[in-house]
């Protein structure tokens, strides 16, 4: 029987990359990754090699089923360049997490975008809805717009196997957020990348785009879009002293521009000091502060200083692989 997997990558455009895809027919496939072989692509189309040496190499990282294409599945993929190595685009090989002992739980805000009006759902062509308010969390065709879309993408993820853990409507109109969460970094950037993937096809659909921009309605009075990162490892997850905290939050104070440099393009515009996020040049953190850059849940502190943490600095559209490798890094620096 012919089975379709679809071989999903990360283009090398900058300052943000988009995913790309092709479909390779195989035969006898029993449904695992170690059966998936290598694929190659012609990196000159995506900015990730010259065409003189265009080719580049897929490497089959994750599978799941695909929910909504018959006898398929779903195949994320590393790019090597064409001898072998991590090309220079992949995120997912920085990650140093080989024994999965970080979690983490991304908060995937998005915009669903009206490609003919080119506004979010729920804004009327020639103008504005009314001011934020009524939008998040809401119900009803007056203020919730989207959610057939929504409704179907929380299935396919479902379908999928991914592990999200909720979905809700956000503070502007046209505004959504899905949550996902994984025991191990690599397996929680290969999951949001799939989600991701799911949205934007089931958009096609509807002649619904997504906007994964941070700020799409640039200084007006309408919040922006994060992907806050929630984490931990075993020490987070058990130290039960507010000191180990403490040296692990300042080890990412002398750091803050090179945690910005991966936290998505244009943060500059959505890390204002208002909406509820940090400025952009500042470094802070606080139980339950919404305004910090590194909230620290009262769930932690409750826990008696066993839990994680959140950075909330990290955009939509930042690539959750490259997220995730500085936090592990920066928290692997800290002296405890
Ligand atoms: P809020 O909107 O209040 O910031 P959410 O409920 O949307 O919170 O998201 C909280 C996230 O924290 C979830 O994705 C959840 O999986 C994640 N999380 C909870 N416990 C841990 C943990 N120990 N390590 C990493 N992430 C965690
Ligand atoms: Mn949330
Ligand atoms: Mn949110
Ligand atoms: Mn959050």
């Amino acid at each position: 029987m012919a089975t379709k997997l679809e071989y999903i990558w990360l283009d090398g455009y900058k300052p943000t990359q988009s995913l790309r895809s092709k479909t390779k027919i195989v035969s006898d496939f029993g449904g695992t990754l170690a059966e998936c072989p290598d694929w190659s692509f012609d990196g000159s189309s995506t900015e990730q090699a010259p065409g003189g040496s265009s080719d580049c190499i897929l490497k089959p990282v994750f599978i799941c089923p695909d929910p909504q294409r018959r006898d398929a599945y779903l195949v994320m993929c590393e790019v090597l360049d064409s001898t072998g190595k991590a090309h220079e685009s992949n995120g997912r090989a920085l990650i140093d997490d080989d024994d999965n002992d970080f979690w983490f739980g991304f908060e995937q805000e998005y915009f669903l975008w009206d490609p003919e009006t080119n506004k979010p759902l729920g804004f009327p062509a020639g103008g504005y809805p009314g001011p934020q308010g009524p939008y998040y969390c809401s119900v009803g065709a007056k203020n919730a717009f989207g959610r057939d879309i929504v409704e179907e993408h929380l299935d396919a993820c479902l379908d999928a196997g991914l592990n999200v853990e909720g979905i809700n409507a956000e503070v502007a109109a046209g505004q959504w957020e899905f949550q996902i969460f994984a025991k191990g970094a690599k397996e929680a950037g290969d999951q949001i990348w799939v989600a991701r993937y799911l949205l934007e096809r089931i958009g096609e659909t509807y002649g619904v785009a997504v906007n994964w921009h941070c700020k799409p309605l640039g200084q007006l009075d309408w919040n922006g879009s994060g992907m806050h990162a929630n984490f931990s490892n075993t020490t987070l997850r058990t130290a039960g002293d507010k000191e180990v905290y403490t040296k692990i939050l300042e080890a990412f104070r002398p750091v803050v521009a090179e945690h910005i440099a991966v936290y998505g393009a244009d943060n500059d515009q959505r890390l204002t000091g208002k909406h509820e996020t940090a400025s952009i040049h500042d470094y802070s953190y606080g139980v339950s502060d919404r305004g910090a850059s590194i909230r620290i849940p009262l769930y932690t502190v409750q826990k008696g200083w066993k839990g994680y943490l959140e950075d909330r600095r990290p955009n939509s559209a930042a690539d959750p692989y490259k997220v995730a490798a500085v936090i592990i890094k920066t928290v692997k620096s800290a002296k405890l």
